[in-house]
């Protein structure tokens, strides 16, 4: 068994129910096993030229597994559930009802053209670091040291809801 940690966000729809089926449907998942889910923060939406006040805030926060399965058919998991939610991919970073990311599968270090683990860029976003900190204070990002201090550089604005 392998310890993974999968991020969560949520701009559109009914944000609370999509995330909480979201997080049932993963416990669900033959070779996955639900160990702890986060708090969730509330967090403005950041686009390609930053941070977008007009547009809908996000839910966000991780939830951490025990997982049987390889890296990839994890990933095609979440992307099946995030299917299943109705996420269309529109813009880069655009608004949607559900993304699920991967950010760490057992410390693996990988980049291949349909997955790079750890997420390159969970070591500088605060609505991953804060709400991973919470479950797991002691977490190291592989090559990037301990959450904790990462997340004291991480300067995003998110609140606890
Ligand atoms: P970001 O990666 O900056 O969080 P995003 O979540 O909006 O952006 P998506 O459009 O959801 O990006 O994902 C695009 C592709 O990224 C996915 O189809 C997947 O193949 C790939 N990908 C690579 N590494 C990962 C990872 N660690 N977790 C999730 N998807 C990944
Ligand atoms: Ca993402
Ligand atoms: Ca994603």
């Amino acid at each position: 068994m392998t310890r993974a940690i999968v991020a969560f966000g949520a701009n559109l729809g009914d944000r609370e129910a999509t995330i909480a089926q979201a997080v049932r449907d993963l416990a669900e998942t033959d070779g996955v096993e639900l160990v702890a889910v986060s708090p969730v923060y509330e967090t403005p939406a950041i686009k390609d030229a930053g941070v977008d006040h007009d547009a809908p805030g996000y839910l966000n926060g991780v939830v951490s597994v025990e997982t049987e399965l390889a890296p990839h058919e994890l990933l095609d998991r979440l992307l099946a559930i995030e299917q299943a939610h109705g996420r269309v991919r529109t813009e880069h970073w655009g608004d949607r009802t559900l993304d699920l990311d991967l950010i760490d599968v057992g410390g693996l270090v990988l980049a291949d053209e349909r997955l790079t683990l750890p997420h390159p860029r969970a070591w500088q976003r605060a609505f991953v670091l804060a709400p991973w900190l919470d479950i797991e204070p002691e977490a190291e990002l592989p090559g990037f040291g301990p959450i904790r201090a990462l997340r004291e550089r991480a300067d995003d604005e998110v609140h606890r809801r």
